[in-house]
Order: structure tokens, then sequence, then C-alpha cells
């Protein structure tokens, strides 16, 4: 962040984040490991992730300290944090209950991330979710409440809770997704949809593949790391635009559309961008799948269908269109990934983890080296990761999308660059 004329600043916020009490989270995740990963980052405001859960609300009630407007900090920490939880729900469109585990067309399952403006507003939050689920068991609780019901309570209970779908696209829990999600949010959030005033748009999708359905055009396209680690926290991320930083700033800029830009993994990366089978080996376009009736070759059952074949399924426009007044945004890789690939090393090696530190003690903070650090000035600390960025930067990697839960490789120091499509641009003003 750095000052402007206009006296605002450029805010990296990542809103989607989770602790060491949701399933498969590193126990690493303790609010000051998170913080002080955020000031690595560059993250200057972060989601405390999982307030519904009742161990974590406790150390977020006696650990962070009040600065006013709904921004929380640790002792002697920069960082700031906002109350932010995620909250699985299921629920059926038809006469059955809702079961976990059916595949029945109108079992419903949606992940929402529910955002609050204070502490006491929060526990009034737990409480009454706690009627509809257990909130000890995950940090991201599973409850079984209708996405309407879940918003009207939030409303009845505050104006400033913030209510957004997560990973609209992805094929399990997204509110778009193929297994278990809608066609269109008017029918996820039915009466309540006036509430809804931001999408996140996941790892697998970017903003562009959005812009392609046009009833999307009204939200706020945020993004977030949804981190089950410190080493992914800020994968993706959204920048704010205001004086200071304040909750209620925070939702006026998501509320008017006003988001200063997204930073965002190139969806190919995404876990589910393309469709195919993990067990059977198999990765294939939308394309390709409809060729198969969207049959896997080899089992012979459904594919797993994934975010690139719903945003064409319900896509009212070509490719590459932009409408008006959308918030731009970079493509970026995690830097410990540039490091791994450009120096053919595992990422979880030491020789990684000591780059990595030597380019943060060099040149600052993550963020900055990926986006607009001088490519000489990294070149200099590694030759290999400065050539890497400069392809990031310019969309020129190989991708093989990932597909059915398997990460996209990123080929980054490719020898047949393949151009991206996208909106790259220098922001100076990190
Ligand atoms: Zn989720
Ligand atoms: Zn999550
Ligand atoms: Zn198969």
């Amino acid at each position: 962040m750095c000052k402007k004329a206009s006296d605002k600043m450029k805010y990296i916020a990542d809103l989607h984040t989770h602790s060491k009490y949701a399933g498969a989270c590193s126990d690493k995740l303790t609010l000051e490991n998170m913080a002080s990963s955020a000031s690595q980052k560059g993250i200057s405001i972060l989601g405390t992730g999982d307030f519904t859960h009742p161990l974590w609300f406790n150390e977020i009630k006696s650990k962070l300290h009040s600065k006013g407007n709904g921004v929380y900090h640790l002792e002697r920490q920069e960082v700031n944090f906002i109350l932010t939880t995620e909250v699985s729900i299921i629920f059926s469109t038809g006469s059955g209950n809702p079961s976990l585990f059916s595949r029945d067309a109108n079992n419903k399952k949606i992940h929402n991330c529910i955002m609050a403006p204070n502490i006491e507003v929060a526990e009034q939050i737990n409480e009454r979710l706690s009627k509809f689920g257990d909130l000890k068991l995950d940090g991201r609780p599973v409850l079984t409440i209708s996405a309407a019901h879940l918003v009207e309570l939030m409303h009845g209970i505050d104006k400033d809770i913030i209510v957004y779908p997560a990973h609209i696209w992805t094929p399990w829990f997204g509110a778009f997704g193929s297994l278990s999600g809608f066609d269109s949010m008017k029918d996820a959030y039915e009466d309540q949809e006036m509430h809804i005033h931001a999408l996140e748009t996941g790892l697998s999708s970017d903003p562009s593949m959005n812009w392609r359905v046009s009833s999307l055009d009204k939200y706020s396209l945020l993004s977030g790391s949804d981190a089950h680690s410190l080493e992914k926290l800020g994968r993706e991320v959204t920048i704010f635009d205001m004086k200071n930083v304040s909750y209620f700033d925070i939702q006026n800029l998501i509320k008017n559309k006003n988001v200063d830009s997204t930073i965002e993994f190139y969806p190919e990366e995404g876990k589910y961008h393309y469709d195919g089978h993990r067990r059977c080996n198999i990765s294939i376009s939308p394309e390709d799948a409809k060729k198969y009736n969207n049959i896997c070759p080899v089992c012979r059952k459904k594919l797993t269908i994934g975010v690139l074949h719903r945003v064409e399924d319900l896509a009212d426009r070509e490719p590459g269109y932009k409408p008006k007044n959308v918030s731009p945004y970079i493509h970026a890789i995690p830097l410990r990934e540039i490091i791994a690939e450009a120096n053919s090393k595992g990422i979880n090696t030491l020789s990684v983890k000591t780059k990595y530190d030597e380019l943060i003690n060099n040149l600052g903070t993550e963020l900055f080296i990926l986006t607009d650090c001088k490519i000489e000035k990294i070149m200099q600390i590694d030759e290999n990761v400065g050539n890497a960025i400069r392809n990031v930067r310019n969309g020129e990697v190989n991708i093989s999308p990932g597909y059915d839960g398997v990460f996209g490789v990123i080929d980054v120091m490719n020898k047949n660059p393949i151009k991206k499509k996208g909106m790259q641009r220098t922001m100076r003003d990190f």
C-alpha cells in the first residue's frame, strides 16, 4: 500500500481464510502466525475465518483488540483483522430431507462467506446458527438451512452483516456448481437475493469468465485465498481503495461495486477448471466432454463437470466480452511455486524456503515481488525466478488445466509460450 494524491490507500485484503479448527487445515493457522505470514505477503486486511467455531471465537475475543470501525488487531501487530467465517449449508428444494451424501438433484449444498461488523454481532450470529448444526465440529460448520433463510436470518440480526456465496462455480459447494448448485442467483437465494451484493469467483474462475454471464454484472467479484495453510494465504486477494481501513467502507465499496481490483490464480491452475475423472486420469475440455455426453471414456461413469463447462452452460456472451464498469484484475502464481518450478525443486525443499526468504528480505513483500518489483532486481537474486515472474506477468505460461480435484500444472519457464488473454497491468501503487 502507498499514499496517493487523493489520500486514499490501496489495501490488500484476504477475507476468505480458515483457522486450525477447520477440516484439513494446518495447526499452524493461529492468529499470530496468520498475521506474520500476511505481513510477509503484503496483505493488510485479513479475515479471521471460522468465527463460528467456539474455541477459535474464544481466541478472537481474548487476543484481538478493537481499532473501531469493525477492525481488530493483535497486540504489536500491524495487520488488520475483520470478522469472517464460512458456512456450508445443505437444504432440499424437493420434499425429501437433505442428505450430505445424496446426489439427489433437489439436494443443494452451498458454501457461504459471512462477514460481521463486530465481535458482539458475531456472537449473536453464532448463537442463532448453533440451532442449525454443531458449530464445534468444524471451523466451517455444516448447517441445515436454506440459502434464503440464512440470508434472512443474518439480515434480521444486523443489516451490516455481509453474506456472499463462496467459490460460486465449484462442482460440490458452489452456488452454480454442477453437482448441487443452481442456474441463477435468484433460484439459489429466492426473495433474499436482493441482499447479495458480491460473489467469490474462486480459484478455478477469473472475472473475465464471470463477465460472460450478464446476470452477474451487478455483483462485486471478490477473491480470497481459502487457504488451508499459512503458505497459501494471499494466493488470491481483493484490493480496496479507502482512506482508512474500515469494515463499513469495505461494505460500501462492495455494495456499490467499487472494488479496486483483484489478484487471481490463473483459472486453469484451479482444481476444478476442466472436466474429468481423477481416478481415471482423464482431463478434458467442456467441448470434448460434450462429445462423450459427459461420460468418462474410461470408467463410463459421469464425469466431474468443472467450472469452465458450467460457465459455458450459463454464459449468454462470447469469451472475451468485457462489460462496462468492471474492476480490473491480474493473474499471479504464488512465489514459492514459481521458485520451485523455475529451479526444478520440490516446493517443500529447504532450497525453495531459503530462496523465498532471500527474495522477501531483499525486495519486499511477496505480492510486491510478483506484481510490481523491477524484473532486473529479481534477476540479481535469481535469474530463473526473474524470467519466470516476467513470463507470469505477461501471461506467457503453459498450463495443463486442473480437473476433478487435481490442481492444474503451470510451466513458468515454458519454451513454447501460449499467450493467455487477460488484462495484465502493473499496479504501481502496491
Ligand atoms: Zn468453501
Ligand atoms: Zn473456505
Ligand atoms: Zn472415469
